[in-house]
């Protein structure tokens, strides 16, 4: 089974997924971990990606999309994956579906998680994880980047009817269990 997870910066992705892949024993790919992980580990793609990051601007989609279809073709993908942080371009979402098409495969299910604005910049703040894009600046930066370029990939699944509208607002647990009613 193969999960997108899509939601504006500080819609809790990354805190849900955590729960789905226990849930579902699925492997979780987070194009953000990913991405922070290098940097942190000072990879020529780590180094290439600094600077973006911190803008809070978008990697460039021939990066991404090469990084997350290079992963994807690992044996711990067989059964599927939660993608989250991914697809964010139109562009990258139809390059992920040209590649399970490829392998007879599909997106099946799209969960997107909606939070309210001011909350979202409430969570940001107050989560201290000390990302460097973590600032007020940078954040409202993300979410105009986020309502640009990210928001149509709403729209892309909406027309392959695969989209689950969840209320992101609530208790972890509470979401949670209303992610796993809907893909059931
Ligand atoms: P958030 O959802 O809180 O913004 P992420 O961890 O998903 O956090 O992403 C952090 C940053 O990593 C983004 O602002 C962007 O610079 C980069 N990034 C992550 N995923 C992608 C992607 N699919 N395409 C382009 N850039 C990405």
């Amino acid at each position: 089974m193969n999960i997108i997870l899509f939601g504006p910066p500080g819609a809790g992705k990354g805190t849900q997924a955590d729960k789905l892949i226990t849930h579902f024993q699925l492997p979780h790919l987070s194009t953000g971990n990913i991405f922070r992980e290098n940097i942190k580990n000072e990879t020529p793609l780590g180094k290439k990606v600094k600077s973006i990051l911190d803008s809070g601007q978008l990697v460039p989609d021939e990066t991404v999309i090469e990084l997350v279809l290079d992963e994807l073709q690992k044996k711990r993908y067989s059964k599927g994956v939660i993608l989250d942080g991914f697809p964010r371009t139109v562009s990258q979402a139809e390059a992920l579906d040209n590649f399970f098409r490829s392998n007879g495969d599909k997106v099946d299910a799209f969960v997107t998680l909606t939070v309210p604005e001011d909350e979202l910049i409430n969570r940001i703040l107050s989560r201290g994880e000390g990302r460097s894009d973590d600032t007020p600046q940078k954040i409202k930066t993300r979410l105009n980047v986020y309502r640009e370029e990210t928001e149509p990939v709403l729209n892309h699944y909406q027309k392959q009817g695969i989209v689950n509208e969840i209320n992101g607002v609530g208790s972890v647990d509470e979401i949670f269990e209303r992610i796993v009613n809907s893909l059931s």
